[in-house]
């Protein structure tokens, strides 16, 4: 949602009314280097790990190994065996960290029940301040860089190397090609030129779309709408030079020096909540940070995933603490989290 960032640049000069768009997104990233379809991780709990979906109150990924918990038992498959089932088009992701975002978290360079976070805003570093001197999180500098530094170097040769491999093949990649030759103002003048048919020809059909429902805020006229399955889809004829959903997708574009614009030189500690929620993630660090934003009047509002009973997993955006709780801890699938914003605002 730092893309937030990138859609006012484009439509500084336009008169146009985009009443779900906050004046400031602050955002907190998971480490990520692969995600799943809607209903590959609950399916194969229920059928390959034989827990019934219904029973299963948490689930998380640590040291290589995934696990699923009940409140009778925990079983566990090595990540490998899950990694099956992951989405093709997270191989091409060099954004492991989330270097875009105010804050990052994930469990890659420090020991269990504890998380490495990354702060690179200014918002971000006072936010995690207060809570420290409030006693709400324990810090501590013991972050194994050597080992975090080489999962993103990892992730990213094999990224570079899926890149290569659909190139090779004929794919056109936006986000790759623009980073190399393309300016802002090129880009917006070209992308006023498109509509939602280049969108689903160069990102949707090429498998490039990541379900993140960014084109569907987007659209001024609200012509985009989200499927089940994390795919967009346009309902009705585009307005003349638009564009918005094209040149808002993530896919298509990566403007460094508008994205970057408010972060300083990152801090990289090691965190854990004082108090953390049986569902979160190693550490509770985020749900910490959410909590007193909100209870603090830091944020007036905070989009997180929910998951039913059956883990279909959706956006949900509140400005109550008590909610958060619910909502702790990864849900392993694609959720158009940005289009979570045009329903609370
Ligand atoms: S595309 Fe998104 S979900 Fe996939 S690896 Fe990258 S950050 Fe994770
Ligand atoms: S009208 Fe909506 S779908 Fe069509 S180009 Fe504009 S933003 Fe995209
Ligand atoms: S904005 Fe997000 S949901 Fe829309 S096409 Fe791009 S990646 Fe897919």
């Amino acid at each position: 949602m730092a893309l937030t960032k990138e859609f006012k640049e484009f439509y500084k000069d336009r008169d146009a009314d985009y009443p779900h768009w906050p004046k400031r997104v602050f955002t907190i990233a998971v480490f990520c280097k692969e995600n799943f379809s809607p209903k590959s991780i609950p399916s194969y709990v229920e059928k390959d790990m034989g827990l019934p979906l219904e029973e299963v109150n948490k689930m998380n990924i640590s040291s290589g190994v995934f696990y699923a918990y009940t409140d009778k038992e925990v079983r566990s498959r090595k990540i490998k065996e899950v990694s099956r089932y992951a989405r093709g088009n997270c191989r091409q992701c060099t954004d492991f960290t989330g270097d875009f975002s105010d804050i990052s978290v994930g469990s890659v360079g420090t020991q269990a029940g504890w998380s490495t976070v990354i702060l690179r805003s200014k918002e971000a570093k006072d936010l995690f301040k207060k809570l420290v001197d409030q006693d709400l999180i324990e810090v501590s500098t013991n972050v194994q860089m050597e080992e975090l530094n080489k999962v993103i170097d990892l992730n990213n040769k094999q990224a570079k190397k899926s890149i290569k491999l659909s190139q090779d093949k004929g794919f056109k990649l936006p986000f790759v090609d623009l980073e190399k030759d393309d300016n802002l103002e090129g880009f917006v003048e070209k992308g006023h030129k498109k509509d939602f048919m280049d969108l689903e020809k160069e990102i949707l059909q090429s498998g490039l779309c990541v379900a993140c429902g960014t084109c569907a805020l987007a659209c001024p006229c609200y012509n985009i709408e989200m499927l089940e399955d994390g795919r967009p889809y346009s309902i009705r004829g585009c307005l003349p030079n638009c564009g918005c959903c094209y040149m808002a997708c993530p896919r298509t574009h990566s403007f460094k020096e508008i994205l970057l614009k408010d972060q300083e030189e990152p801090e990289i500690v090691a965190a854990r909540a004082k108090n953390p929620s049986y569902h979160s993630q190693d550490g509770g660090v985020i749900t910490a940070l959410i909590t007193y934003g909100l209870k603090n009047d830091i944020f007036s509002k905070a989009i997180v995933a929910r998951a039913d009973s059956k883990w279909r997993a959706y956006p949900f955006i509140t400005n109550d603490p008590s909610f958060l709780k619910r909502a702790a801890g990864s849900k392993y699938s694609i959720i158009p989290q940005v289009y979570g914003l045009k329903f609370g605002r």
